[in-house]
């Protein structure tokens, strides 16, 4: 019988895989390599994943996360967009035969019909990843967007991109991020983690996050892009005033009367800066907006 290999996940394994293949990271596609077992455990945990669940993850790399997971779900589709990894995967990962590598970029693959595909039998699914720190947010936000049929996000991240993601209204890191994430999930820091966990060491501190799916969107709003034009203008100069940003945005030099009108009826003060509004007074902006003779087409 063939003995158990060990985790890919401790700093011997990992240097033997790296050299073995000759393998040299690549800093432009976010290669940072985990080489603790705890940490993984704690991803791993803050998912729920049981055998008739799905995962899936983005950047297996050697497949140090990937492998733990395979343990944890029953189905695994992992996207790596690095050619060069797919021969390591294939060796590294030989004992899954529940495992699937797709080789693509995450920002260009049809995830929808990957979901159908992939998943069909599985009771609820999970993304999982130690994401390449370079393009956190359009990945985040091309998950959300999509509407995909998410339990919940559990991934290690920057970990300022987690604090904005999590801010509440009123402190600096409140911003457009912190309302996008929160108007479809809800937030919880997991876990902060030192640099020293990865080969090679990053220069930034991480933080593992899960954002769990909201059934419903956190506020109802009439026109959602409009929702979403309303918090960037919002926050478009953070040191401009609401009033000021909305009319440069929406209602333009003649339009300051309009404007305190509309803010007055909304008993929203036009002093106050952006980052003080809740999901909740962002969305009444958004609606009053919507209901202008001349707002924008949805
Ligand atoms: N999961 C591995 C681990 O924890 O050790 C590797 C994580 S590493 C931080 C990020 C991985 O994402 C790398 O393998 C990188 O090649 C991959 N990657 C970077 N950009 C990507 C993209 N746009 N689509 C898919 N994978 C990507």
């Amino acid at each position: 019988m063939n003995e158990p290999r060990a985790d890919i996940a401790t700093p011997k394994r990992t240097q033997e895989i790296v050299r073995r293949y000759g393998l040299t990271m690549k800093k432009s596609l976010g290669q940072n390599f985990l080489i603790d077992r705890n940490v993984l455990a704690k991803i791993v945990g803050a998912t729920g994943l049981t055998e008739d669940r799905g995962a899936l993850e983005i950047g297996p790399g050697i497949g140090a996360l990937t492998e733990q997971l395979a343990r944890a779900a029953g189905r695994v589709a992992a996207i790596e967009i690095d050619q060069r990894l797919l021969p390591v995967l294939q060796e590294t990962l030989a004992d899954y035969g529940n495992v699937k590598v797709i080789h693509g970029d995450v920002l260009k693959l049809p995830l929808g019909e990957l979901f159908e595909r992939e998943f069909a039998g599985c009771a609820e699914v999970s993304v999982v990843a130690n994401l390449p720190y370079y393009v956190t947010t359009p990945i985040i936000m091309k998950l959300l967007e999509e509407k995909l049929p998410l339990a919940n996000i559990v991934v290690m991240i920057q970990k300022e991109v987690a604090e904005r993601m999590a801010a509440s209204p009123g402190t600096k890191d409140y911003g457009s991020l912190s309302v996008a994430v929160q108007y479809y999930c809800e937030p919880e820091l997991v876990a902060i983690v030192p640099h020293t966990v990865f080969i090679p060491q990053p220069q930034v501190d991480s933080a593992v996050i899960r954002l769990r799916l909201r059934k419903e969107p956190a506020v109802r709003v009439r026109n959602e892009r409009l929702f979403f034009e309303t918090v960037q203008a919002a926050f478009a100069q953070r040191r401009k005033t609401l009033g000021n940003n909305l009319l440069a945005r929406f209602f333009g030099k003649g339009g300051r009367e309009e404007m305190t009108r509309l803010l007055a009826e909304l008993d929203i003060d036009p002093g106050r800066r952006g980052e003080t509004l809740s999901l909740e007074e962002f969305a009444r902006l958004a609606d009053a907006l919507d209901g202008r003779e001349n707002a924008p087409e949805s």
